[in-house]
């Protein structure tokens, strides 16, 4: 009964194998907000959909699986479940978080949770000796984004969660750009995992999602508390959603790595192109260590222009790829990270990293490589 399952027989037939009660292969969305007890101090484990909903609960074990961890938690959006992560912390602790990472994470800890007394530090946290310099007393926390959103800088989370052990610290990953499917954090040392799952676990740019997978026992009861608290709940029916999408997950994975790398490689060739970041070549400065802790390289490449004038000719020139926040789906999508997910960052920040207005982000989708490739060619030949 215990058959040992891959991860691609977890993708595709959930935890549960189907709904144990109807025998349903796909399983039932439990649109309700409440459920009746069967008497007096007695309940069927299911009392009110905020703490606790079937079709949620089916998606959270799922994802548990995925990431090998011991519990894991849907919540309405990526930006709600790392706010939940971060209120699980108080007032005065200090985190070490990556510098080069999603706008809105940078908004949550710069701006949102300053104000409650939450303190950082924004590290290149690619540089180990960098983070141990920046460990103090009240240092609780590391965030790491690896790769990072949008300059794909590598961390090494086996190093990280070392360093983190030395100090009593929990480390915390974003998977968003590789999912379980080519890394699993928790397998490397770090403690909690977040997700947005609103990009390639979602991968068809119809759903908003958000997950944390914990590797114990002790932070499921934390992150419990908070959730049913806080209320930041995926519904229903985009729980079913997700483990719909889930099913094809490894074959979207494998579909858009490969055409990213023909693209990545495609790129260089350019005269209009000065620079262009993706993992999966080995001349980006993260390749060895991305190779060592994960068994892909994803789909998300950033690239520069020479001219910052061809940035309008792309974003109005592309044809199939589309100019639109958001990545992951089986959609390509082109964005200008300068005024779009990093718009929040101060200039001078974005300057020191290099987010600047010649950098754009490509999340390669499944469609046909050639149309893609000539799509790119008509705005990038000058
Ligand atoms: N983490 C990463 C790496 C992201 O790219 C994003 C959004 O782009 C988020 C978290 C936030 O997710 P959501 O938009 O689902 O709130």
């Amino acid at each position: 009964m215990n058959l040992k399952k891959d991860i691609e027989t977890i993708l595709v037939r959930g935890a549960s194998l189907g709904d144990s009660r109807t025998g349903a292969m796909s399983f039932p969305i439990y649109q309700s907000a409440t459920f009746k007890h069967p008497g007096l101090n007695m309940t069927t484990g299911y009392d009110y959909s905020r703490a606790n909903n079937p079709t949620r609960e089916e998606l959270e074990k799922t994802i548990a699986l995925l990431e090998e961890g011991c519990d894991a938690l849907a919540f309405s959006s990526g930006v709600s479940a790392i706010a939940s992560c971060i209120s699980t912390f108080s007032s005065g602790d200090h985190f070490i978080v990556s510098e080069d990472l999603y706008g809105g994470t940078y908004r949550l800890f710069e701006d949102t949770f300053k104000s409650f007394g939450i303190k950082c530090d924004f590290v290149d946290t690619s540089d180990r000796e960098e983070i141990k310099r920046y460990i103090k007393k009240s240092t609780k926390a590391i965030f790491v984004e690896t790769p990072s959103n949008p300059l794909m800088r590598v961390s090494d989370i086996k190093a990280i969660s070392e360093i983190a052990k030395e100090n009593g610290l929990i480390l915390i990953v974003d998977n968003t750009f590789l999912t379980p499917y080519f890394q699993k954090p928790l397998t490397l040392g770090a403690d909690i995992v977040v997700h947005s799952g609103t990009k390639f676990l979602g991968g068809h740019n119809d759903l908003l999602a958000g997950l944390v997978i914990v590797k114990d026992e002790f932070l499921s009861d934390r992150f419990r508390k908070v959730q049913m608290a806080t209320g930041s709940i995926l519904s229903p029916f985009d729980s079913w959603l997700l483990l719909r999408s889930l099913k094809t997950l490894h074959i979207r994975m494998e579909r858009c790595e490969k055409n990213a790398l023909e693209i990545a490689n495609y790129l260089k060739e350019f005269d209009s192109v000065s620079e262009v970041f993706y993992v999966g070549l080995k001349e980006n400065k993260g390749y060895e260590i991305n190779k060592k802790q994960s068994i892909g390289s994803g789909a998300m490449i950033s690239f520069k222009v020479k001219d910052e004038k061809l940035v309008e000719k792309i974003l109005n020139g592309l044809e199939i790829i589309s100019f639109a926040e958001s990545l992951g789906g089986t959609e390509s999508l082109i964005t200008y990270p300068f005024t779009q997910t990093h718009a929040d960052m101060p200039s001078l920040y974005k300057e020191k990293l290099g987010i600047d207005n010649r950098l754009l982000r490509l999340s390669v989708g499944i469609e046909n490589i050639n149309d893609l490739k000539e799509d790119l060619r008509k705005v990038l030949e000058v």
